[in-house]
């Protein structure tokens, strides 16, 4: 128990390691607003773009990426219902994002709040690139009024083949490569929502190296246009039950599915789960011949994470007119660990480690027996739903 105990918070520990957060206010002493989100509330976002004819893209299809990277958050806002209640006000964020078209034409620059500077440069942009090293884009936020939770910046994005460096791709990045641009603003504006960075979503530090990937890869990368990767940004642990496709790994798959159905595997192996928050869940495994339905029974979270303040928030509260600062998480764990138990079909007891939301899957069962720690099941699927617990 002790050894897998240890295990696990290492696991989590290196979970909820933290790269270097370029949203902030690029001050190296973070204030309580660094990070914390622009555009709190209803109003409308109004927002313009420069294209520098460097970029490589038409503004039409720039117009298009921006559209739908605001989609892409709206929905998943709503989705995983990101509000928070503090005392008698609720709050959460505008996704009410419109075009002022090219910036060039507004009669006051300051008539938008957030500035899409593609390929440009001016002595401000310059600044704020100096904040980071070698960015393919960065958030830059530029003014904030925490008594109306609205403020004001720019997102610059490099031209085309403007990232140079020994280990980068010749040619990065390439916007006229599918879902790239749409893929660095829908990062970029989860930094205007106030999230640093989480790997194996949107948000990972390393979306260079996978934008890097993407621009070879056989196929357009549609997922990354997608909030949630291997891992979801936030989800909602309570009250849900879940079914998920997944897979059986490593060299014991066999061995797995032998203790548990009680014969060897025919063929393909299929794994499902049905998990069920609040009940018995289970892992069906399923080969040529037929179903084995593996009940198990996962114990409340020994440890949840909530370190990285998601979606975070800084407002003045109404009641005293204080600045109280408010830097709020999600509703929900970004991840946990559960132990648990599963047995085969001769009653033989193991021990189960239930985590989600942790490693490279979504969630993941292991069992422990003859000192190993094996797989039982790991989902696949990315595109998880929640639904309320009958
Ligand atoms: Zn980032």
């Amino acid at each position: 128990m002790k050894r897998l105990l240890s295990l696990c918070l290492v696991a989590l520990l290196s979970c909820v390691a933290v790269a270097g957060d370029h949203a902030g206010n690029g001050g190296d002493n973070p204030t309580w607003d660094s990070g914390a989100a622009w555009f709190v509330g209803d109003g409308p976002i109004h927002y313009c773009y420069q294209i520098d004819p460097s970029f490589g893209v038409s503004e039409g299809d720039v117009q298009s990426a921006i559209s739908a990277a605001f989609q892409t958050w709206a929905a998943y806002l709503q989705k995983k219902q990101v509000s928070y209640v503090l005392g008698n006000d609720t709050y959460h964020f505008s996704t009410d994002a419109r075009s002022l078209g090219q910036c060039a034409t507004l009669s006051s620059p300051g008539a938008a709040d957030l500035i899409f500077n593609l390929g440009t440069s001016s002595a401000e942009i310059n600044k704020a690139k100096a904040l980071y090293q070698n960015p393919t884009s960065f958030a830059y936020r530029t003014s904030y009024d925490p008594a109306k939770g609205w403020g004001g910046g720019f997102i610059w994005v490099a031209s085309r083949g403007g990232v140079v460096g020994p280990d980068i791709l010749p040619g990065f990045p390439d916007w006229t490569k599918p879902n790239l641009l749409e893929s660095t603003l829908l990062h970029e504006l989860g930094h205007v929502y106030g999230c640093p960075h989480r790997d194996g979503t949107i948000m990972d530090a390393n979306i260079s190296l996978v934008l890097e990937q993407a621009t070879t890869a056989s196929e357009p990368w549609s997922w990354i246009t997608h909030v949630d990767w291997s891992r979801e940004l936030t989800f909602v642990p309570s009250t849900a039950s879940v079914t998920l496709p997944g897979i059986l790994v490593g060299p014991s798959t066999a061995e797995t599915f032998r203790r548990f159905s009680g014969r060897a595997p025919q063929g393909e192996i299929g794994a499902t789960v049905n998990w069920n928050e609040s009940g018995a869940s289970s892992v069906a495994l399923s080969d040529q011949i037929g179903t084995a339905t593996i009940p198990f029974m996962a114990g409340a979270p020994i440890q949840t994470s909530e370190d990285l303040a998601l979606f975070k928030i800084y407002v003045e509260t109404k009641a005293t007119g204080n600045v109280i600062p408010i830097g709020v998480t999600s509703r929900s764990a970004l991840a946990e660990v559960r132990f648990g138990q599963v047995k085969d079909p001769q009653g033989n007891s193991y021990m189960l480690e239930f985590d989600r939301n942790m490693g490279a899957h979504p969630m993941e069962i292991r069992y422990f027996a003859n000192g190993n720690l094996l797989p039982l099941f790991f989902a696949d699927n990315l595109q998880m739903t929640h639904r309320a617990a009958p």
